[in-house]
């Protein structure tokens, strides 16, 4: 299994990631994540992350491939997904060569497509405990406790990106950057339809998470029969 969840900012696609390594033996490699912890520990890509972040931008495709393609090919034949990364053509392609000099291309590529009129809402009602990555929604996912994780009663916090403004710059990022990568990924799965071990593209509409899920169950199931359930 090798996968990628596409999705605009606010589409769940930390949700679903989180849905499939609770079900699945996968590892799930976030994007978002490693440039947080770059930020945390204030390494010089931190500093530079920190800003861009800020700004709703995206950081340089040479950063995100110095930083992503060892996690990526250090999977060897383990199960993983991938979630934010690639964000550009120019990762999407650099991904693809260096996953193609391992002869371990992606082999399901499955875009959340969320209406833009419910993302907002979400993104402004999202609280995350940061240490694993567990994002609660106050309207439809609360905390148990309020303020509290609900496995390690660690405090949430509020992600510094999450706020209107900065929101409405990465939409914009993600219009401009991200959303091409759709056609690309779509196109690359034609060429290769029906000869079994190539990649599958497969678009997944819906308002919330729940409308979601079911769809890309089957899907994984249907590009990975022999895949097992955890206990
Ligand atoms: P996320 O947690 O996926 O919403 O990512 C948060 C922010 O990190 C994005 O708004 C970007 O500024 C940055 N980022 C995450 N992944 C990438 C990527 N693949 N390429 C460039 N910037 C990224």
């Amino acid at each position: 299994m090798r996968m990628l969840i596409l999705g605009s900012p606010g589409a769940g696609k930390g949700t679903q990631s989180a849905r499939l390594l609770a079900k699945y033996d996968v590892e799930v490699i976030v994007g978002g994540n490693v440039l947080r912890d770059e930020v945390s520990r204030a390494t010089p890509i931190g500093l530079k992350a920190k800003e861009v972040m800020t700004r709703g931008e995206l950081m340089p495709d040479s950063i995100m491939m110095e930083l992503m393609s060892q996690k990526v090919v250090g999977m060897g034949g383990r199960h993983f997904l991938l979630d934010g990364f690639p964000r550009t053509l120019g990762q999407a392609e650099g991904l693809d060569r260096v996953l193609g000099e391992v002869g371990k291309g992606l082999t399901l590529v499955a875009n959340l497509d969320v209406p833009e009129e419910v993302i907002l809402g979400r993104v402004l009602d999202r609280w995350v405990h940061m240490p694993s990555g567990r994002t609660y929604n106050l309207s439809y996912n609360p905390p148990k406790e309020a303020g509290q994780d609900d496995i390690t009663g660690e405090p949430l916090s509020k992600r510094p990106d999450d706020n209107v403004e900065t929101f409405a710059a990465r939409l914009q990022s993600y219009h401009a950057q991200t959303e091409p990568l759709r056609e690309y990924f779509d196109s690359r799965s034609s060429s290769t339809r029906g000869k079994g071990g190539g990649l599958t593209f497969v678009n997944l509409e819906g308002r919330t998470s729940d409308e979601i899920w079911p769809k890309l169950e089957r899907a994984v199931r249907r590009r990975y029969p022999w895949l097992q359930a955890k206990a």
